[in-house]
């Protein structure tokens, strides 16, 4: 769960102070998307579409993408993501470089340095929609669910990453189907819903300048599937 303990307040505040006014340009010379935030989910889920396509045209890492990139960069979405090695967000969205913004830790949660990750995605590169992005058969997931309903033990060093999913297990317990696929869906959710609620961020979801929404990725036919939140 996103914490709002507020390294945040520290990290990202000052990195926002540094920029200053904001800039009409993203960070560097590429100018801001001019995608709506819904219009930045449609794309999110217009390529992936592609990617189930197997879509011919391969996304833009080219050398000439490269050169475009040297001076700055300007995606036009953020995605929240696993670190699963089977979810790698912008293969997913069939999106080239420069095209979305990635903070992945096992479990999708979002700890603080994501937090300020994500500030630095929509104030300096003018990304308006983000996606928390779960998954299908999340072993971190079910490491969490493990914890919750036999008592198993982690590593002290996993326990602040399961943390968060824990609470969306526990969430998940009283749901009727199956646990684990529960948890996935209520971990993403609960992430989605604390981006929503957050301070820094409210005021452009309410202003419709930022949109968050929650997803499943599905292992079995590729399909990203929006939740409700
Ligand atoms: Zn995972």
């Amino acid at each position: 769960m996103l914490s709002r303990r507020s390294a945040f307040g520290a990290t990202a505040c000052a990195c926002l102070g540094l920029l200053g006014t904001r800039p009409a340009r993203a960070a560097g010379t590429i100018p801001r998307t001019t995608l709506t935030p819904d219009e930045a989910i449609a794309r999110l889920l217009d390529g992936n579409r592609r990617f189930i396509a197997d879509d011919p045209t391969p996304a833009d890492t080219t050398a000439a993408r490269r050169a475009t990139l040297t001076g700055g960069q300007a995606p036009f979405a953020t995605i929240i993501g696993c670190a699963d090695s089977r979810t790698p967000p912008e293969t997913l969205v069939h999106a080239g470089l420069g095209e979305v913004f990635v903070a992945r830790v096992a479990g999708n949660t979002i700890p603080d340095t994501s937090l300020a990750t994500i500030a630095y995605g929509i104030e300096a590169l003018g990304t308006p929609a983000i996606m928390v992005l779960g998954h299908q058969n999340c072993g971190a997931v079910a490491a969490a669910v493990e914890v919750v309903t036999r008592g198993a033990v982690l590593p002290a060093v996993m326990q602040p990453m399961l943390g968060p999913v824990i609470f969306a297990v526990n969430a998940a317990r009283t749901q009727p189907g199956d646990l684990l696929d529960n948890s996935v869906r209520e971990n993403a959710r609960i992430q989605a819903r604390a981006l929503i609620r957050h301070p820094d961020f409210a005021g452009k979801v309410r202003d419709g300048t930022l949109k968050v929404v929650a997803a499943r990725y599905c292992l079995d036919d590729g399909r990203i599937e929006v939740l409700e939140v």
